[in-house]
């Protein structure tokens, strides 16, 4: 992640701005970023390739965060339990902007921060399965809402490093060609759940969390245990009071065991629900009564 100026910052346009960018960029040097906004048909040139000189350069301190689509394909790609992967191969932090727990991750202080993964002059040790910040890479994706607007808007932005020198080469592509070649868009789908409660607690966060109340550490590490760890999470679902306490058709309760995917975007909806009390799930009625009763019993009510 980029810590220099967002591109609507550097552009002029930051008053207009309610919701703040989501970028996916790593952060070796924190070079310029270009604010001017691509849309899914404009052109850009940029190649990477074997015989370039900054050859694995960025893939030094590269201080990569994964995204739950991530650590579904790097556990499945290297036949690991999610809790084998996070303990190997991550360090545990926050994301700044928004102050909730990611895993980033590890680099080898030893041999100039190179990454975990990287595999000496043949590059990237999981390319199949590399993270979608690698892909992005030198690309941005930005998401913000405009003052008054109901829409998010979603661009892209480039992001120039002075050791990259991809930028000098004479492959022009446009946004959507680039997004296809590197796989991003299934990656995306994954992790839509994920970005918008980032995003969601970027813009609460001035007013110090949801509804100007601080996020609590429970809430915090069940938000990091449904992005990092969904075996984990399985068993949450299927071995606590969960099922007994949300209304979850048969249906879906049979998809949830079968479908990682499926389990993670519900895992999402039911930490929206917990964050910022939206109707993403809802409670069975006996529960929802109960909740009542004790909540006019609480007020002093009859
Ligand atoms: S995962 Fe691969 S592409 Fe990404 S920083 Fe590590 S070695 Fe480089
Ligand atoms: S061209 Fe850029 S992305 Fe490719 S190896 Fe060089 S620094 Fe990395």
């Amino acid at each position: 992640m980029t810590n220099q100026d967002s591109p609507s910052q550097q552009a002029g346009s930051a008053p207009e701005i309610e919701v703040d960018i989501f970028d996916s960029v790593r952060q070796p040097d924190g070079g310029p970023v270009d604010p001017v906004r691509l849309q899914a048909d404009d052109s850009f040139c940029f190649s990477c390739h074997k015989s370039i000189n900054c050859w694995n350069r960025c893939c030094h301190n590269a201080d990569v965060t994964l995204t739950p689509a991530d650590i579904l394909m790097l556990t499945k790609h290297l036949d690991l339990q999610p809790s084998e992967f996070l303990a190997q191969y991550t360090v545990p932090a926050f994301w700044e902007k928004s102050d909730m727990p990611v895993a980033k991750l590890r680099s080898d202080e030893t041999n100039n921060g190179a990454c975990v993964f990287l595999a000496g002059d043949e590059g990237c040790g999981v390319y199949a399965a590399r993270p979608a910040t690698c892909r992005y890479y030198p690309m941005g994706l930005a998401s913000i809402k405009m003052m008054g607007a109901t829409e998010k808007e979603d661009f892209h932005f480039l992001v120039k490093e002075s050791h990259c020198e991809g930028h000098a080469e004479d492959n022009s592509q446009t946004v959507a060609e680039f997004r296809a070649q590197q796989g991003v868009e299934a990656l995306d789908e994954v992790n839509r759940g994920w970005i918008d409660i980032m995003m969601k607690m970027v813009s609460w966060r001035s007013v110090g969390g949801p509804n100007s109340k601080p996020v609590s550490q429970q809430a915090k590490k069940m938000f990091f245990m449904v992005s990092t760890d969904v075996e984990a999470f399985r068993r949450f679902v299927f071995e606590t009071k969960f099922l007994d306490t949300y209304a979850i058709d048969q249906e879906t309760v049979e998809t949830l065991k079968k479908s990682d995917i499926a389990l993670l975007q519900m895992g999402f909806d039911w930490l929206k629900h917990v964050l910022f009390n939206e109707q993403t799930i809802n409670l069975k009625e006996d529960v929802l009564q109960a909740a009542i009763a004790k909540a006019r019993s609480d007020m002093g009510a009859t």
